[in-house]
């Protein structure tokens, strides 16, 4: 039962047909984990705040940058040096001090990834290097996770919605089935290389907190079996079929026979 307080506080989506008391009584029971407190991070620790996720979990071994600034906007000049995880977190819960925020100023890796994902219901990859995005999607997929990717870099971005092995869904395309080899670092330069404009970081994580915020009430994504291209030099969003491939190493036939 929302109390007064969430009535209040939620009461510009709990009129909406969308969410109700039903759906904010879910968000407020959804466990969230945010992997990557920067550019993408920003917006989607501050959404999923603010629209009463009631357990987010952040995790981010880096601190503030100044370079950081142009785009991670939940940072101010005098964080610089900073623990991002530990700000984000302060930041979160002085939006909504009624949710549980937890945050870890570490880096995700095989030792920690099986109790952070399978403690959550949602996990959101808002981290900047393909070591992560691999272990994230193979993850998600092992323990049967919803996973909410997005990725940024110059004035590009992608999203998709990855439940390879979630129920009512199993069977779509993985991380892997789409982005099948981990590029190297020519192929696909990061933002300290190739730029980042920040409204595009912005355009890219507000997108992830909306697909986040529709998956915690039980309503489908429109993303999943969808990779959602967006060019922002041009303004041009591009949303494309996926499709599981049968040689994936991580959800394919072999895989199932080994
Ligand atoms: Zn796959």
């Amino acid at each position: 039962m929302l109390n007064d307080a969430d009535l209040e506080r939620y009461a510009r989506q709990v009129i909406m047909p969308h969410v109700g008391e039903d759906g904010q009584e879910k968000l407020l029971g959804a466990k969230v984990l945010v992997v990557g407190a920067g550019g993408l991070g920003a917006p989607v620790i501050f959404y999923l705040a603010a629209a009463g996720i009631g357990h987010i979990t952040i995790i981010d071994d880096d601190m503030v940058s100044r370079t950081d600034l142009n785009r991670q906007i939940i940072y101010r000049e005098e964080d610089v040096g900073r623990a991002k995880a530990q700000l984000a977190a302060q930041a979160a819960q002085a939006i909504n001090p009624d949710i549980q925020i937890s945050h870890f100023i570490t880096r995700l890796t095989k030792g920690n990834v099986e109790n952070l994902v399978t403690a959550h219901d949602v996990v959101v990859d808002c981290s900047d290097n393909a070591a992560t995005r691999y272990l994230l999607g193979d993850s998600a997929h092992q323990y049967e996770r919803t996973l909410v990717f997005g990725g940024a870099v110059r004035m590009e971005g992608q999203l998709a919605v990855f439940q390879s092995s979630v129920a009512g869904h199993a069977g779509t395309a993985c991380y892997r089935c789409v982005f099948p080899s981990m590029p190297d670092a020519k192929q696909a330069p990061g933002c300290s290389e190739a730029g980042i404009l920040g409204p595009v970081t912005g355009i890219v994580g507000s997108l992830q907190a909306l697909e986040t915020v529709k998956l915690c009430m039980g309503h489908d994504s429109g993303l999943t079996g969808s990779l959602l291209l967006i060019e922002a030099g041009q303004t041009d969003f591009m949303k494309i079929a996926t499709a599981p491939r049968n040689d994936c190493s991580c959800c394919g036939d072999q895989q199932a026979a080994g």
